[in-house]
């Protein structure tokens, strides 16, 4: 899922790279494309408007940051949007103090329920929980033993209504169904009480459509047993209706979480992007398979990230940003503007790259890196201790002017750093040829002391 929004995200975004400013028709533009990419993964129109108004209003305000270039800025605010539409923070189960834990599902026929029903137990066991799930569903035929085979790939326990007892027969539909759901929901958390079982997971029943009947059925089950959880199961391949059903249910029944199901699908994803935002319940889990294992707790950044197709780029960025000395880089793009860096400031630039991790690390994570693993392998931090060692035995006077550094200086270095002349003489060389070049490149962008520096 997700891929064709990615895609396009990723396109829009990409157009912008190597842009050393933005103008506010840049800014227009790619906020066009991401409208219509957003539209086009079937997002709901007031979610679409709201988030490109957001992009719009902080990509022109002036929220600068010195350490990320225009391009990469818009990344981040794309992506922080996302995260935010998405939810923001994870969200985890809540566990009552006092056990048991009470969590109950609700949703159309065929969303997932059931599925979910087993996949939830079987993570929440793993954990060392002793759940046992209650099959509330008396109305979908072959329901109560669809939950008694899915326990039993679990590994969790079933409470079921024993076939011939007074709870009402499968198919039952009207108030006697509905009566005979809620004395299920209770007399599983009896047993639960009973038998000290910490999580009470209720299956419940659904319809093929929203109605009435099926959110007072839902909505008594609530009312019967305090759930600490009630869990909307969303369909995320059902498009554009997943905004009206998830409404109808957050009037009718009332949830505090949202679990996402069929994410595997070629669903365009325009349920994830909508929910969240016009519910204001979070999405808890993603569901992404018929087995058990093909499931998650949502995470609203990766998942961000997995959308953007950049989620390595977004760590580098984060990076920069923590590691980002403002006016150091303020002091270095004059000096090197005026094409007087000195080796000390390569010193320290290097220095401050190298905070960041090792440097195959950081060139890996650039785009289309996965391309250049072997060029990238060469590119080793032995050579960076080299020239670290090289500038170290240098005198203050030959770091600030390495004019000086004349023959017989050069051996000196060579022998206190531990290396050969020749190693000295590339540094040297590539150092003034650097310089060069830097001084010749920020002449002709107009990078002038006072203004930014753009990476
Ligand atoms: P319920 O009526 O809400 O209880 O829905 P079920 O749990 O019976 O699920 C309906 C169908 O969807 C079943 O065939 C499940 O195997 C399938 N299903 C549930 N969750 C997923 C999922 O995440 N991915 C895929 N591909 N199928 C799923």
């Amino acid at each position: 899922m997700f891929e064709s929004l990615s895609d396009r995200l990723t396109g829009a975004l990409k157009d912008l790279r190597g842009k050393g400013r933005l103008t506010d028709a840049d800014i227009d533009a790619t906020a066009r494309e991401i409208r219509l990419a957003l539209l086009e993964a079937d997002v709901s129109l007031p979610v679409v408007r709201a988030f490109i108004g957001r992009i719009k209003e902080r990509a022109k305000g002036s929220e600068v940051s010195a350490a990320l270039n225009p391009a990469q800025q818009i990344v981040k605010i794309v992506n922080e949007e996302l995260v935010g539409i998405l939810g923001g923070e994870t969200r985890r189960v809540q566990l009552a103090k006092t056990p048991p834990t009470v969590i109950m599902l609700a949703g159309l026929q065929g969303a997932g329920k059931t599925t979910l029903a087993g996949k939830l137990s079987h993570w929440l066991a793993d954990q060392g929980h002793t759940p046992l799930l209650v099959a509330c569903d008396l109305q979908r035929p072959g329901a109560v033993q669809q939950l008694q085979i899915v326990g039993e790939r679990a590994g969790v326990p079933v409470f079921a209504p024993h076939a011939g007892t007074s709870v009402g027969g499968e198919g039952d539909l009207g108030v006697d169904g509905s009566q005979a759901a809620v004395a299920v929901a209770q007399a599983g958390l009896d047993e639960a009480r009973a038998r000290h079982y910490d999580v009470v997971i209720i299956d419940t029943a659904g319809r093929l459509g929203i109605d009435a009947e099926l959110m007072k059925q839902a909505s008594d089950i609530r009312d019967a047993t305090n759930p600490d959880e009630v869990l909307f199961v969303l369909d995320a391949m059902i498009g554009q209706d997943a905004v009206a059903t998830a409404q109808a249910f957050a009037e009718g029944v009332d949830f505090t979480g949202v679990v996402l199901t069929k994410l595997d699908g070629d669903a365009r994803g325009g349920a994830a992007l909508s929910v969240r935002e016009i519910t204001g319940r979070p999405i808890m889990f993603a569901s992404t398979g018929e087995k058990l294992e093909d499931f998650d707790v949502f995470h609203p950044d990766r998942m961000a990230s997995r959308i953007l197709g950049m989620g390595d780029v977004l760590s580098l960025i984060e990076q920069a940003e923590q590691h980002f000395d403002e006016a150091e880089a303020q002091r270095t793009a004059e000096k090197i503007s005026q094409g007087e860096l000195t080796l000390d400031d390569f010193l320290q630039q290097m220095l401050m790259i190298r905070k960041m991790g090792p440097i195959g690390n950081l060139l890996g994570m650039l785009p289309g890196a996965g391309d250049m693993k072997d060029a990238l392998s060469q590119v080793d931090d032995k050579q960076l201790d080299k020239i670290q060692a090289i500038i170290r035995g240098m005198t203050p006077e030959e770091r600030d002017n390495p004019k000086i550094i004349n023959a017989s200086r050069r051996i000196r270095i060579a022998k206190g750093s531990g290396v050969t002349v020749t190693d000295i003489n590339q540094l040297v060389d590539r150092f003034f040829a650097a310089r060069k070049m830097m001084s010749q490149m920020s002449g002709r962008m107009g990078m002038g002391g006072n203004q930014r520096k753009t990476n």
